[in-house]
């Protein structure tokens, strides 16, 4: 074929699953269901280049576009010996979208394109099936009217439910072929109606105009806003599948479903499906009605099931991956049409990856790089204590696992209205639809009362990693309150629910919360990662109960210990202040002494939770007046409490007031012009190392300085520290110690070799070296980073995901500065970016020894750093 469309079935594939990018994921995959001989109906895919080319343009086509389509279209006919537009054989297609990666629902899709009124009386005579081919005709107004033109489908589905309720039904398929047929005529007066113009008879012009819609649908809102919650970027845009129409709705003989290969919640190897009879495609995932378990059609129709089974055994040999597949009946003839890569839970992905790993399907490389190490973090989120007390009201399918607590709310707007006031809320709808994407999102957890196990809400939730409970039969859902069917329990808005989307239970109010750990199939995967990575992972803790839950985590050794939390307890805060209040030196010195004893018994917690690990604890970094209050009340109380006048207080808060804080009296500037802080801490840490170690604990103390901008400071602290440390060990004993410094100010990384001179080892501070490189202000930047983000000013947040073009040069300098001096140079990172997947495999790619992130972001980064390790060795 040429350079814009590309066939597929009836014995022809130009393309293949590797042309996802060109083809999207949906006609790569149908390509190559053809390729390897599986009944796919005949059609073409009309690439993604055309889209970017209508995007990047002014919304036209390329040249010889249109032609091309018509060429298609006929090569679609000779193959079929069907005529589009003909009333003699008449051809019906369908057009859907499909990107490179899946987006469940968020763009459009066009069925029964080529029927006009020759054409429907024609296939009424030939399929004898009257009603049949009324319901093909009003979904395609339906659809057209919707997706092609704007029309609103509540226009269409509420003359669909005056029809039911006229006539006394609860199903569609209880409507009559005359019901049908004048429901259909009711459509076109709503689209004619709302467009002002004919509904088009013209199947060349249904197509053509379908096709555009598909093409626009790329940048409707709800699709944005998915790519952009779902971090999807770099796609050329979307692809066009023109298909061959098959119908599941042809009478009781028809049907369609979809499957999964393997369990998407658990990830159990059981096959998983659903199907309706006499159902046209989107009725099962639309959750309208709610589909039969695919066991089921062994009765119905046993050979379809057995080929159904049949080719989900070749689908996942062939590619080695659960699928998730689409199949149609019609008259009982199987047609499967679509394939992909199936979306699945944290826990699925993990228990997949670790099974066909052990089925020897996939070696441990692949199985560790099919985990998206930021999915990880689902399963470290809590559970539902075993041991609280439940109130089940009502029952529904597990969608999506895990607890969500939250106040119920029944639309998607308001889900991200009370979000954004801070709210943890639970959206419960009856069926949830794409326009309910950011309400989604915002939700703690997703309770729905129609829809099976493939419904929007189910899928979308998984994919979210949010908490689902989908068809909740007795659920009813009303605008602002759902009911329980033969019950009198009432939620209403604002209600605390609780949701188990594990168990597929709805509790009244608040259950009781655990946290989680590592235990089976992760564990495992986790130990492979510890296997194939060459990064070491530490932890930022600062509590021995942080430090311990890290270590179960997996975590080896401390990264960064902040010291200045220690300094805010009810039992420190008086003698901090006291010391700060201090006149001079020797007031300074007397209120630290009170400070020692408590801070020895923090490093000792530290060091003995840590045992036999490395710990690294940063001395005292923000600047003095963070200590202090600034209102009046807590000035007064705080005045009381030290038996001075209010007055005494204020003069102290203004005389510390800094204008620029962040880059003030802070960090080793503390250090230098009140040694006696840091002497008092690096005295505590010597202290409680030697203790520790008389009791039998191994300890690896390194002492860091923050903020260090030139050696000659380092120097002077370095000097301190070693000084004290000696101090110490005369009367304690010896021990090895470590002093290093953190690289978080432009100056030192760019000046790393000489600040090497008095390092042990350098931690990259990459919070305030972001802040400092790009001169945004921490605290303040959150005002205008997501406008940057939005307007494409900046690929992401810099604070959340390395800026590796400018701050990651900064970096390299500094690693390899240091490394120039020292070649040895123990070298890590503790600022946020050493727990995000994208930044740690920067820190692989320039020489690292470890990375150090919050305690929960420990198995991420251990499996991130695995997958640094083995992209490495591909490249
Ligand atoms: C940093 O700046 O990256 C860092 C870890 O220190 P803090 O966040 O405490 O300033
Ligand atoms: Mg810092």
């Amino acid at each position: 074929m040429g350079r814009y469309a590309y066939a597929f079935g009836g014995g022809v594939a130009d393309g293949d699953a590797g042309m996802k990018e060109l083809l999207g994921g949906k006609g790569a995959n149908l390509a190559e269901m053809a390729r390897i001989g599986l009944p796919v109906p005949p059609g073409f895919t009309l690439t993604t280049e055309v889209c970017k080319e209508y995007w990047d343009g002014d919304q036209s086509y390329p040249d010889g576009f249109w032609d091309e389509v018509d060429s298609a279209v006929a090569a679609l006919e000779a193959t079929t010996g069907k005529k589009f537009g003909d009333a003699e054989a008449p051809l019906l297609l369908s057009c859907r979208s499909g990107a490179a990666v899946s987006m469940p629902g968020m763009m459009d899709t066009v069925l029964n394109l080529g029927l006009n009124s020759q054409v429907a009386e024609s296939m009424i005579e030939l399929t004898g099936n009257e009603r049949f081919v009324w319901d093909l005709y009003r979904r395609l107004v339906n659809m057209f009217g919707d997706v092609v033109m704007g029309v609103d489908h509540e226009h269409f589905e509420e003359a669909l439910t005056a029809m039911k309720a006229d006539r006394g039904v609860e199903n569609d398929t209880d409507l009559s072929a005359g019901d049908l047929k004048a429901l259909t005529s009711q459509y076109m007066e709503i689209y004619k109606a709302h467009t002002g113009e004919e509904f088009p008879s013209d199947p060349k012009e249904q197509l053509k105009k379908s096709i555009n819609a598909v093409y626009a649908s790329w940048m409707v809102r709800r699709a944005v806003k998915y790519r952009e919650i779902n971090k999807i970027t770099g796609l050329l845009g979307t692809a066009v599948n023109v298909q061959t129409m098959v119908y599941g709705n042809l009478g009781e003989q028809s049907g369609t479903g979809v499957a999964f290969t393997r369990d998407p919640a658990t990830g159990e190897d059981v096959f998983y499906g659903e199907f309706l009879m006499n159902a046209q495609g989107e009725d099962v995932v639309a959750g309208i009605r709610t589909p039969l378990p695919i066991i089921q059609l062994k009765d119905i129709q046993p050979a379809n099931h057995a080929r159904l089974l049949e080719i989900k055994d070749i689908l996942e040999k062939h590619y080695l991956d659960i699928q998730d597949l689409e199949f149609t009946i019609e008259n009982g003839e199987f047609f499967m049409l679509q394939t992909r890569t199936g979306k699945r839970t944290a826990m699925a992905a993990v228990r997949i990856a670790v099974e066909m790993c052990e089925e020897g399907m996939i070696d441990r490389e692949t199985a560790l790089m099919r985990v998206d190490p930021d999915q990880l973090d689902q399963l470290l989120h809590p559970m539902f204590d075993p041991q609280a007390e439940r109130n089940v009201v009502a029952q529904g399918l597990s969608a999506s696992p895990g607890a969500a607590v939250g106040r119920a709310v029944f639309t998607a707007d308001e889900a991200e209205e009370w979000a954004e006031k801070g709210e943890a809320v639970i959206l419960v709808r009856s069926e949830t639809s794409p326009e309910d994407i950011g309400g989604m999102h915002a939700a703690k957890g997703i309770l729905t009362s129609r829809g099976g196990m493939t419904s929007h809400a189910a899928v979308v939730a998984r994919g979210m990693g949010t908490p689902c409970v989908a068809g909740c039969g007795k659920l009813n859902v009303g605008a602002d309150q759902a009911t329980v069917e033969g019950t009198d329990t009432v939620i209403a808005e604002g209600d605390w629910i609780s949701i188990d989307g594990s168990e597929g239970q709805v509790m009244l109010g608040q259950v009781e919360t655990i946290q989680p750990t590592l235990s089976g199939n992760i564990d495992k995967l986790l130990a492979w990662a510890d296997g194939a990575r060459t990064l070491g992972v530490r932890t930022n803790a600062d509590t021995p109960e942080d430090s311990e839950r890290a270590r179960g985590f997996g975590a080896e050794g401390i990264g960064l210990c902040r010291t200045e939390h220690m300094f805010f307890g009810e039992d420190r805060i008086p003698a901090v202040r006291e010391m700060i209040l201090a006149d001079d030196e020797a007031g300074r010195r007397e209120a630290l002494t009170h400070l020692l004893p408590m801070q020895r018994e923090d490093f000792e917690g530290i060091f003995t939770a840590m045992d036999g690990l490395p710990v690294t604890i940063r001395l005292l970094d923000p600047p003095l007046h963070e200590f202090l209050p600034i209102e009046e009340e807590a000035q007064q109380q705080m005045a009381d409490r030290m038996g001075i006048t209010i007055d005494r207080v204020r003069e102290k808060v203004e005389m510390l007031k800094e204008f620029n804080p962040m880059l003030g009296h802070r960090g080793c500037r503390l250090g230098i012009t009140y040694p006696e802080i840091y002497e008092m801490q690096v005295r505590a840490i010597g202290e409680a190392s030697c203790n520790v170690q008389k009791q039998g604990v191994t300890v690896y103390p390194e002492i860091m300085i923050p903020l260090i901008g030139t050696a000659a400071e380092l120097k002077f602290l370095r000097e301190l520290t070693e000084r004290v440390m000696q101090e110490v060990f005369e009367t304690e004993g010896i021990l090895d110690y470590l002093c290093g410094t953190m690289i978080e100010i432009p100056r030192a990384a760019l000046t790393a070799g000489a600040v090497a001179e008095y390092a042990d080892f350098f931690s990259f501070g990459t919070n305030d070296l972001t802040q400092m490189a790009f001169g945004y202000s921490r605290d303040d930047a959150g005002v205008f980073l997501p406008e940057y983000v939005g307007k494409k000013i900046l690929p992401e947040d810099p604070f959340v995901s390395l800026d590796v073009e400018g701050v990651g040069m900064l970096v390299e300098a500094g690693v390899k500065g240091g490394r120039r001096t020292k070649p040895d140079l123990k070298v890590g990172i503790c600022g946020e970016h050493g727990g995000d997947p994208a930044s740690i495999r920067f820190c692989h790619a320039v020489g690292m020894d470890y990375v150090s992130c919050s305690p929960f972001r420990v198995p991420i980064a251990r499996l991130a750093a695995a997958q640094s390790a083995i992209a490495g060795r591909e490249e």
